[in-house]
């Protein structure tokens, strides 16, 4: 199938395309990469009558790392965070995730921010942002900029608080405190495909090995990522993994049964929760 005819508008500032938004948001959809867009446009799952198209926005194409965290602007692609050692350095589990999302050439194209807005349940992205506990800056014309942290931002499968006449400008990935160790690692059925279930870790110790704080992420599990404290189960990732598992609800569907999916979810837990503990043990 092909798209429905629409206006297309190429803002060559900021400011322009949040006019434009507040102008025709109603009615418009803003094109970034276009990987999740398109497909849609062109199966007839959404029908915008105007397309603000950012891609000219060269301001807002960058990956910036300093003390606190890692700010990337909403043209910075997967593949700009992908290879920003300094973003790596920071926050390593920006490369542990986003080098999993899709194949190298969808990964030139998307941008981050994009797909964090478009908050499919199967994402990598926005789990990484509710892991770390980030935040969206969005502007508009009507409120100016706001931010919104990730436990509020993800409403729903494909729903999040980006509003329609609202630009997703920045995401903001905080650098893990003290001594933490992050992982990422997931199950698809060939390489490059949306995961059957994927899970995020980070575990924070003290100097003697203690472990303070541990926390999975989960996607293809439910609507929206689910994040879990794991803490109690101290440095016995079998327990942890257990306690996680308890709280998810995934849902049969033609790529997995729920229960597969609780399966892999059991093991790939536990194992990226020893992985993230083992980078940063004594
Ligand atoms: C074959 C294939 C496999 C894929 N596999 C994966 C995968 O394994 N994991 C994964 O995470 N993703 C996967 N993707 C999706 C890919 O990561 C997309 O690039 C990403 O989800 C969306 O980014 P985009 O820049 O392409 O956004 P677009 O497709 O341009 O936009 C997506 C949505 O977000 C909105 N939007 C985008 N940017 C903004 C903004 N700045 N402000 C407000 N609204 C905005 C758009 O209006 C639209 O509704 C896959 C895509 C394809 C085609």
């Amino acid at each position: 199938m092909k798209p429905p005819p629409v206006v297309y508008h190429g803002p060559d500032t900021v400011d322009e395309a949040v006019r434009l938004l507040a102008e025709h948001g109603a009615h418009a959809k803003v094109l970034a990469g276009g990987q999740s867009l398109v497909p849609m446009l062109n199966m007839r799952l959404t029908a915008p009558s105007r397309l603000i198209d950012v891609n000219r926005l060269d301001e807002l194409a960058y990956v910036r790392t300093d003390l606190e965290g890692v700010r990337v602007g909403a043209l910075a692609r997967h593949a700009d965070v992908e290879r920003a050692t300094h973003a790596f350095e920071a926050v390593p589990l920006l490369r542990q995730a986003v080098r999993t999302v899709a194949h190298p050439t969808i990964r030139n194209r998307g941008t981050t921010v994009g797909s964090l807005v478009h908050a499919d349940p199967c994402a990598e992205m926005p789990a990484v942002l509710a892991l770390l506990d980030g935040e969206l800056l969005l502007r508009s014309e009507r409120g100016g900029e706001r931010v919104v942290k990730a436990a509020d931002f993800f409403v729903g499968p494909m729903e999040s608080a980006c509003q329609e006449d609202e630009l997703a400008v920045e995401a903001y990935f905080p650098k893990p405190k003290g001594r933490t160790g992050t992982d990422w690692r997931e199950m698809s059925r060939r390489n490059g495909d949306y995961a059957l279930c994927g899970v995020g870790t980070s575990v924070r110790v003290t100097e003697a090995g203690e472990v303070t704080s541990a926390k999975a992420v989960f996607i293809a599990m439910g609507p929206m990522p689910r994040v879990v404290d794991v803490t109690a189960a101290g440095a016995d990732w079998d327990a942890a993994a257990e306690i996680a598992v308890e709280q998810l609800e995934p849902e049969d569907d033609i790529h997995a049964s729920a229960e597969y999916r609780k399966h892999l979810a059991r093991i790939l837990t536990a194992r990226s929760l020893r992985a993230s503990y083992e980078a940063v043990a004594p």
